[in-house]
């Protein structure tokens, strides 16, 4: 972090303890909350567990951890300046690059005299009388607000499972999602991680590259796609960058909010199904291109459970192209659909197994039995390892929100409302919890879409709500409870329509154990942005307003 900004850290003022809004985390969502907030005349202020901004791009800084949205698009809107000013070096952007940016945000807003990190906030209880939350944080610092504001992030809450002897075990070890800041070397190390999601997948080619062996011990394998990632071309950035909004005006048009680069042409009949040899040079195309877009190379793939085995065994025999060892490739294969866990995207992940210093660990039938001073031990066999990696995920969209014990009405807290899984109005808020706003909530688009996009638009309507409020001389508002209802079946309808249900993912809570199974985000970005348009300009149906 620069100089710069370890000193605005200290000049931070946090001599006034209330604020109209309050916002936790510094995150994409929080820095640009407090930015509107302050534009608008709304007096914010940030509470930040983390020792700078960032958010999960603060937290998870492990070897290969890079953004699978294209950095043209995941970045902030709604500064033109901004977007026309700074430079993305490649097509997907890596993680210290991300900080840097934000970092760049923060001075150029002057956001960090209202940040306070080293924060954790701990409770929140809702003061019924004054309508307003009192907030503590874990080193006993106090904060009262009108609003609350949770910009907490969808995955920041890391799932470390419980292992047998994990204490006992003698060497370094690492989560993914909580990364030391000092660059780890694991040259000449016997390494083990645990996991094949996201993290681990973009992680193993690098850490494959530095280990004299590095073990991967998996439970399920995962569909990924090449990202392509490249340098990006200077043509492209002054293409873009010449027709911005309109660009993200076509990402906002889109199921997931990311721009497709091979829309259907405007001749193009919906309702004709695609031949077999169709589909096949589509998926080609989309592989050739690579990332996440691969979803929409057939129509229907994400709701037809035929259409979505051609796509499944296009990516299942590309594994086996790649890998050179057929019980290997075997075992990399996914059995489940494509896309109903989180699609990864990676560079060389697959071929990585051809090298001689990586051994594969399938876990799916015989999971692990402890970890031993030594390393990880499976069905009695013991892998040494001097570093051990918990590549394990995250108690997502839930569990960042869950850690904070938060009081509404009646004292009821809001782990308790959600006990048998989270229940929102538009992901933004939770009936019982007055002032309460949520950015990218469960119920929202959040992670089925692209985030930053996701962040800006929940900001937006947050702060809108609170002008509207501010103006009208409202003090309090709150989901009614038929409208809340109402919402969680239409978030479960929807979902239920698709193959996302159909497998045992973070977006089900399925990763956690004893968490319910309830399916999170909300699916379509294009009519959920239409829904909170229409639901701001009827006034607020569906919330009560006092
Ligand atoms: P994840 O997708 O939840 O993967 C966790 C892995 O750990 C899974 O393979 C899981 O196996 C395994 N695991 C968990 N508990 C285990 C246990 N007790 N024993 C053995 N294996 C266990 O987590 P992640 O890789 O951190 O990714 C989470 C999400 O973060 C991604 O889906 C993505 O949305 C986001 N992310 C994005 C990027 C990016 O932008 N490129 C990068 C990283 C992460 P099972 O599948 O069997 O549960």
């Amino acid at each position: 972090m620069s100089s710069v900004i370890e000193e605005k850290k200290i000049n931070a003022d946090t001599s006034q303890p209330f604020s109209e809004a309050l916002v936790v985390g510094a995150g994409f969502a929080g820095l640009y909350m407090l930015h509107r907030l302050r534009g608008l005349g709304i007096s914010a202020r940030v509470l930040e567990a983390g020792d700078g901004v960032g958010g999960t791009w603060y937290w998870n800084r492990y070897p290969g951890a890079r953004c699978d949205v294209e950095s043209m698009e995941y970045s902030y809107q709604f500064s033109e300046e901004l977007q026309q000013e700074w430079e993305w070096t490649e097509r997907y952007a890596t993680q210290p690059e991300i900080l840097r940016y934000l970092e760049h945000v923060s001075e150029r807003f002057d956001l960090l005299r209202d940040i306070q990190f080293n924060t954790r906030v701990q409770s929140a209880d809702f003061d019924q009388n004054e309508s307003k939350w009192c907030v503590e944080t874990s080193s006993g610092q106090t904060f009262s607000c009108q609003f609350l504001v949770m910009a907490t992030g969808c995955l920041s809450s890391v799932n470390t499972p419980h292992f047998e002897g994990m204490s006992d075990f003698s060497g370094s070890c690492y989560h993914t999602g909580h990364w030391p800041h000092e660059p780890i070397d694991f040259t000449g190390r016997r390494v083990a991680i645990i996991g094949t999601g996201s993290s681990a997948i973009q992680s193993i080619p690098v850490i494959a590259e530095q280990a004299k062996m590095l073990h991967v011990f998996q439970r399920t394998p995962n569909f990924s796609i090449p990202a392509g990632n490249r340098p990006l071309e200077e043509s492209y950035v002054q293409e873009v960058k010449s027709r911005y909004p309109e660009f993200r005006a076509e990402g906002r048009s889109q199921g997931f909010g990311i721009v497709d680069p091979f829309p259907p042409s405007a001749h193009a009949d919906p309702e004709r199904i695609p031949t077999r040899q169709e589909v096949e040079e589509s998926l080609q195309e989309r592989w050739d291109y690579g990332g996440i877009t691969f979803l929409n190379g057939v129509p229907g793939l994400t709701t037809d459970p035929a259409l979505n085995e051609l796509a499944a065994d296009f990516v299942r025999r590309k594994i086996r192209e790649e890998v050179s060892d057929p019980e290997v490739a075997d075992a990399l294969s996914p059995s489940t659909m494509v896309g109903c866990k989180r699609l990864c995207v990676d560079t060389n992940y697959f071929s990585t197994y051809n090298r001689s210093n990586v051994k594969l660990v399938d876990i799916s039938q015989s999971p692990i039995d402890k970890i031993v001073p030594e390393g990880v031990s499976v069905s009695g066999k013991v892998y040494a390892c001097d570093d051990l990696i918990l590549a394990t995920g995250f108690d997502a969209m839930t569990g960042a929100l869950s850690k904070v014990e938060i009081k509404g009405r009646e004292g009821l807290t809001l782990a308790d409302k959600w006990k048998e899984g989270p229940r929102t109005y538009l992901g933004l808020a939770t009936e019982g919890f007055p002032n309460l706003f949520i950015v990218t909530g469960p119920g929202s688009p959040s992670v089925l879409s692209n985030m930053v996009q996701s962040i800006e638009q929940h900001v937006e309507w947050i702060s809108d709500c609170m002008v509207y409020m501010k103006r009208a001389g409202l003090v309090r508002i709150e989901p009614k409870f038929d409208a809340e209802e109402e919402w969680v079946t239409h978030v479960n309808e929807l979902a239920d329509q698709t193959i996302f249900p159909t497998c045992n993912s973070w977006y089900l809570g399925a990763n956690v154990p004893g968490k319910p199974r309830v399916f999170m985000p909300y699916l379509g970005f294009p009519p959920y942005v239409e829904i909170c348009r229409d639901v701001a300009d009827s006034e607020y149906k569906g919330f009560q307003l006092a």
